[in-house]
């Protein structure tokens, strides 16, 4: 199975978000073999659930809190996700490490309360450009999967986001061999460490034209987009040039 999920960010207000779901509805998606999951903002989850009855899309959230409930003001919980069927959670961001501050051990925790929760995680890890160049890419990537993998009832029902952070929101996208060499790693380490074997998923100005070599590769099995998938026309290539694989 390959996974085909767009991050919108903070883009697309309510009716861009049901204008969007529309087109994207009239492509000829029908067969479609591959999972597609659409994360929008907040305000745009529960409607966008009403307008997918019928179809295959499932939901994500971009974020959630570590907590179940309580006095922790302008955040969501998992009961709250839940309630509207939103299924899947974006988790470890790298918007979210760098911008919110969210370390290894907090996204550990949410972890920890989405599957406890029968929610699924959509963990992101990745080396920023500074990092790569003094050779600390495995490194980065061993402390974040070992502590946001740590003490936690693991489940199949994961997914793990290769982005690194220097091909995010640039149009720069990774090279085929960085890719290739990062998910070989990953899927290694995890067996080893973990005994655990989930989809990698890759993102980083992943687009139309580039899609279709890196989902070639053997150990990638779809992609997490941000840019490319505002774009109902752009997004919808990438989506039917996945399903083909
Ligand atoms: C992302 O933010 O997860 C992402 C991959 O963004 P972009 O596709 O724009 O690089």
């Amino acid at each position: 199975m390959n996974y085909c999920i767009a991050n919108w960010k903070m883009n697309k207000t309510l009716s861009e978000s049901i204008k969007f779901l529309e087109e994207f509805k009239k492509k000829d998606l029908e067969n479609i073999k591959s999972k597609i999951i659409l994360c929008p903002s907040f305000t745009s989850l529960k409607i966008l659930e009403t307008h997918l009855t019928g179809t295959k899309i499932e939901l994500g959230s971009q974020n959630v809190h570590q907590k179940k409930r309580g006095a922790y003001t302008g955040e969501i919980s998992v009961e709250m996700l839940k309630e509207i069927e939103c299924e899947w959670v974006i988790l470890g961001h790298s918007e979210r490490r760098q911008y919110f501050l969210e370390e290894d051990v907090i996204i550990n925790d949410k972890m920890n309360t989405v599957i406890e929760s029968d929610l699924k995680p959509i963990l992101c890890i990745g080396e920023n450009e500074s990092q790569r160049n003094k050779n600390e890419t495995f490194d980065v990537l061993k402390n974040q999967l070992s502590t946001a993998l740590s003490n936690i009832t693991l489940t199949s029902k994961m997914l793990i986001a290769y982005e690194p952070v220097w091909a995010i929101g640039t149009g720069l996208s990774a090279n085929f061999d960085q890719i290739n060499e990062v998910v070989n790693w990953i899927s290694q380490f995890l067996l080893q460490e973990f005994s655990l074997k989930v989809p990698i998923l890759y993102g980083g100005s992943v687009s139309a034209v580039n899609c279709e070599s890196i989902i070639s590769l053997e150990n990638v099995s779809g992609f997490l987009i941000g840019t490319s998938a505002l774009d109902v026309n752009e997004f919808s290539r990438i989506c039917s040039i996945v399903n083909e694989r």
